[in-house]
């Protein structure tokens, strides 16, 4: 299935010494809670100006030695990757639409003026370290490895510049189900003070620096009593942009369905993309524009809004169940998943366990 060679077979592997027995790593993957269990090994490529991308590797996993003067210690370059792999029925291990990731990743780095990684790199690391780390893919229903690229500025360095050194990692955490127990709908509280991204800023690249500003209205809405946030535009606050972390939809009574459009400010989930296709292939009048606040409120109200959901990699889709600010608080439908929500959701994730026909060829076989 591989259509583009990949930088695999360059990759030197360096297996630890001190495996994980068996039984120690059966027991992990019994129960992992998010990000909190790492596989064995790492990839890792380093980068010069002066020699570009060399020392393509697969090493033991492990803490890195910095300099306290590392530029991104500092400065904030920083891009990062989110995406999974999957174990299907027959033994075999997946990711899902990876050159995605890669062309995100690439897009990431050039807006944080980091250098860009090939996509054959890209998938040629992922390729590697699943090879090396394959009995850490979970194979119970809906768990999967968690795969995190990254790559940060190495230069040992105070000047305001881009860096002339670069860190390029992947590693790898098994993940049980996001929501144990089922499908549960989230309470969002919409945030009118604090925003994530403006216009020429950085909010259409995967930066940390993005989070980073994004913890704090989320702290505040947890403290409220919400569970994530929804940020509105920073120009005119009044449309609805993303959450913290993931993409945001709206289903309406008629069947059609609205997500805000990837102006700039709002990252361009690939979840968000499959799910626009997978919605289109269903029938669905499916569009990309702008959803003033006034207009989904009023919506809720009416009942002509019957859906909210949330999307990305991790949680794949998050029904909405409640969306609240300071001058209003509404349920959605009637606070539960909906079916729209719950069938796409079904579906996609069909596809990537291998349950149903990839008929838009989104796996990549590791
Ligand atoms: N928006 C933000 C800000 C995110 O961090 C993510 C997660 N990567 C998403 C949207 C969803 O993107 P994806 O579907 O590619 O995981």
């Amino acid at each position: 299935t591989t259509t583009h060679p990949t930088s695999v077979d360059l990759f030197e592997i360096t297996r630890t010494d001190n495996p994980v027995p068996d039984e120690q790593r059966e027991a992990a993957l019994a129960s992992p809670k998010f990000g909190t269990v790492f596989t064995e090994h790492m990839a890792r490529i380093s980068y010069r100006n002066e020699d570009g991308w060399t020392g393509r590797r697969v090493e033991k996993y492990g803490p890195l030695l910095m300099d306290p003067a590392t530029a991104v210690l500092h400065y904030a370059q920083e891009i990062f990757e989110g995406m999974k792999a999957y174990r299907h029925a027959d033994g075999s291990v997946w990711t899902f639409r990876p050159r995605d990731n890669a062309a995100r990743f690439a897009r990431s780095a050039r807006r944080l003026a980091l250098p860009e990684l090939s996509e054959a790199d890209f998938l040629g690391a992922i390729e590697a370290l699943v090879a090396t780390d394959r009995a850490w893919v979970p194979s119970g229903e809906e768990t999967s490895l968690y795969l995190r690229p990254f790559m940060y500025a190495s230069e040992t360095f105070l000047g305001v510049r881009p860096s002339l050194e670069a860190e390029f990692l992947v590693i790898a955490s098994p993940v049980g189900p996001y929501f144990a127990g089922g499908v549960r709908p989230v309470s969002i509280w919409v945030d009118q003070e604090y925003h994530r991204a403006g216009d020429g800023g950085t909010g259409a690249a995967k930066c940390g620096g993005n989070y980073a500003a994004s913890l704090l209205p989320q702290q505040l809405a947890y403290a409220k009593g919400f569970e994530q946030v929804c940020f509105l535009d920073a120009s005119t606050n009044t449309q609805l942009e993303e959450l913290g972390g993931m993409n945001v939809f709206v289903v309406h009574a008629d069947g059609s369905v609205a997500t805000p459009p990837v102006s700039g400010s709002i990252l361009e989930g690939v979840t968000r993309s499959s799910i626009l296709r997978l919605l289109t292939d269903a029938g669905h009048e499916v569009s990309e524009r702008p959803i003033p606040l006034t207009e989904l409120r009023q919506g809720l109200a009416d009942g002509s809004v019957r859906e909210v959901f949330a999307c990305g990699t991790a949680a794949v889709m998050t029904p909405i169940g409640r969306l609240a600010s300071d001058d209003f608080d509404l349920t959605v439908g009637d606070g539960d998943a909906g079916p729209v929500t719950t069938r796409i959701r079904a579906e996609l994730t069909d596809i990537q366990y291998g349950r149903a026909t990839d008929r838009h060829g989104w796996l990549h076989r590791l």
